[in-house]
Formats: structure tokens, C-alpha cells, sequence
């Protein structure tokens, strides 16, 4: 897998040029913000770990995570997400014109994970429910019950026109937020949620209801970004990952410990399986002419050699260095 599979430059730039647009509609009065402790540890010790678009992002120092603070308040990011540009060009184009390489090389291995996790489950004999959480455009749920092995598919979506378009393809969707569910509207025995938990509010809060929608002993399968990548490291304020204000939580390796403790799970697995990290950094040097700032990538450029940067990509996955995480755990 490419960077130019998932995220073509021409298609993400226009997506972060609209996201710039949306800041000054809808962040104009910053005086609502609010300040946040680390969301993996909790600890409120922290140093300026990076400035973007006038958004601060601090850097813990317990637990090394990045993330927002002062970032908006609740109802700032609900209105952002129901009526911004960027979140609607995410939808009718970027989404679309990328879902074919999406589908085969994101979703359909995530549908595998989660069938793989159903096969290893204790509830033999009983209907099995999946829940995803932040369904988007429903190309998971496409891939899951295309697999068929779950009795029952269930959505979260809180954006109106997401839910609909899933809702067209005949899956039952919850138009809510992740936050305002409650048992009654769900208890599954698997839980999904890819890339969602760099974009809330209060991760802590946002886990903790996604478990009381688990039966006891279910599974939560997870994916997001991590501070411990190597492209979020090398490029820093360059990257073009850490964009407010849509990923506000950019948690380290060790930050997503502490939040599933705090949170109610005990980890299973914690990885970072990421196949970017590489191609992302070079790119953005050719993009953007950064050489000098690091000998290093300087060096890989120079020498262009797709072994070695594929060996040094599974390096980095290898060692939880890719920036890409997830994370298997068990509701306590
Ligand atoms: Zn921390």
C-alpha cells in the first residue's frame, strides 16, 4: 500500500485547504475553548509540543501524547461535524474517488481482524452482534457482512447525511454520538472503531460508553493515530496528519495504555502495524523541499532504494514506531 492509494496530494491538500476555510467559520471565537489534562494519562504536566492554523498542541510529559488544548467545546465540534466543508468534501469526494483501494487494503483486513476475533469468542451457540462505532461511509460495514460470520451488524453514525447513505444499503445505523448511547440502544459482543478516537471531544468518556455497549467480556478492536510514529516525528508541524480540527488526540504508545485502564478494558494486543510511515515522509520532502532539515531521510532519498525502505517500514512496525496503532482489548 501507497500514500497515493489512500490520500491522493491533489484530493488531501483540497481537504486540508477546506478544513483551514472551516476554522474561520467555525472556531472564529477561541474564548470557548477549553483546556484539557493529557487524554492518555490524565497528567496535566505538559511542555508546547506544536503550533497549527493558531491551534496549540501540547506535548505530555508523562506519557509523551500530543494533543489539542485549548480545543473547542463539545458544541463547537458537533455543529463543525454535521454542517463543515471539509467534512462533507470528505464524504461526497475523497471518500468515493479512494473507496476502491480503501476497501480492499483497509477495510476488508479489518473485517478479517474482526471475524478472527469472532472466532475466537466464548459465545458459541448465541447470536453475535458487531458494533461500529463512527461507521462514516459504511464501507466496514459493507466488508463485514459481505463475510457474513456476525448475526447482527449495528452502526453508530452521528453525522445525518453518513447515516442515511448506510442506511440505504440496508444496515441498521444509530444516528447518534458515540457519547449519548446508552445499553438500551445497543449490547454487542464486538466493538469496531477506526480512526474515530483522535477526533473527540474526551476520549476517556468516549471509551467508556462504547464499553457499557459491550456485553461483559466482549471485545473492542481499535485503530488510530499515534505521537510515536515516525512520519508524525520526523515531520512534526509538516505532517499532514496533525490537522485541527479534526484529530485533536494524537495519543503516544504508552498514552493508549493508560486510557483503556482508565477507560474499563484490559489490553489484549497493542501494535502498531502502519505501512506509511515511510512513503509519507519522503513524500512530503519531494512536496515540499524540506532537505537539510533531516541527514537521515536525506540520506534515504538519496539513495531511493525500495528494499531498504520497505525493510526499514517493517523496522518500525516491528518496534510500535509506525504511527498507524491498534489496539485489541477486553471490556472489564
Ligand atoms: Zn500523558
Amino acid at each position: 500500500m501507497k500514500e497515493i492509494d489512500i490520500r491522493p496530494a491533489d484530493l488531501f491538500n483540497e481537504f486540508l485547504k477546506l478544513s483551514v476555510d472551516d476554522i474561520n467559520t467555525f472556531f472564529a471565537d477561541k474564548s470557548l475553548f477549553k483546556h484539557v489534562r493529557c487524554p492518555g494519562c490524565d497528567s496535566n504536566v505538559s511542555h508546547h509540543g506544536l503550533t497549527k492554523y493558531d491551534f496549540t498542541y501540547l506535548q505530555c510529559l508523562v506519557c509523551g501524547s500530543l494533543y489539542c488544548s485549548p480545543r473547542p467545546n463539545i458544541g463547537q465540534l458537533e455543529e463543525f461535524y454535521q454542517n463543515a466543508k471539509s467534512v462533507e468534501f470528505w464524504a461526497t469526494h475523497f471518500y468515493q474517488e479512494t473507496a476502491d483501494a480503501r476497501k480492499k487494503l483497509m477495510f476488508r483486513p479489518r473485517a478479517m481482524l474482526a471475524a478472527d476475533l469472532f472466532s475466537e469468542n466464548v459465545w458459541i451457540d448465541q447470536d453475535v452482534e458487531l458494533l461500529d462505532v463512527g461507521s462514516g461511509y459504511g464501507m466496514f460495514l459493507d466488508e463485514v457482512k459481505r463475510i457474513g460470520k456476525f448475526n447482527s451488524i449495528v452502526g453508530i453514525e452521528p453525522n445525518e447525511q453518513f447515516a442515511q447513505i448506510c442506511r440505504e444499503r440496508g444496515f441498521h445505523i444509530i444516528n447518534k454520538y458515540a457519547e449519548d448511547i446508552t445499553a438500551d440502544d445497543v449490547s454487542a459482543n464486538i466493538a469496531t472503531c477506526f480512526e474515530v478516537l483522535e477526533h473527540v471531544y474526551d476520549p476517556c468518556t468516549f471509551l467508556r460508553k462504547v464499553q457499557k455497549a459491550l456485553c461483559v467480556g466482549g471485545k473492542l478492536l481499535l485503530t488510530t493515530l499515534t505521537a510515536n510514529g515516525f512520519d508524525i516525528q520526523v515531520l512534526w508541524q509538516h505532517s499532514k496528519s496533525l490537522t485541527p480540527p479534526h484529530h485533536l488526540n494524537i495519543l503516544s504508545v504508552e498514552g493508549m495504555r493508560h486510557l483503556f485502564e482508565r477507560s474499563g478494558y484490559r489490553i489484549l494486543e497493542i501494535e502498531t502495524p502502519g505501512k506509511l510511515d515511510v512513503d509519507i515522509v519522503l513524500n512530503a520532502y519531494k512536496e515540499n523541499n524540506f532537505i537539510s532539515e533531516s541527514r537521515f531521510v536525506n540520506l534515504l532519498i538519496a539513495q531511493n532504494n525500495e528494499k531498504t525502505n520497505n525493510a526499514f517500514q517493517r523496522f518500525l512496525q516491528q518496534n510500535n514506531l509506525s504511527s498507524h496503532i491498534q489496539v485489541v482489548a477486553e471490556r472489564l
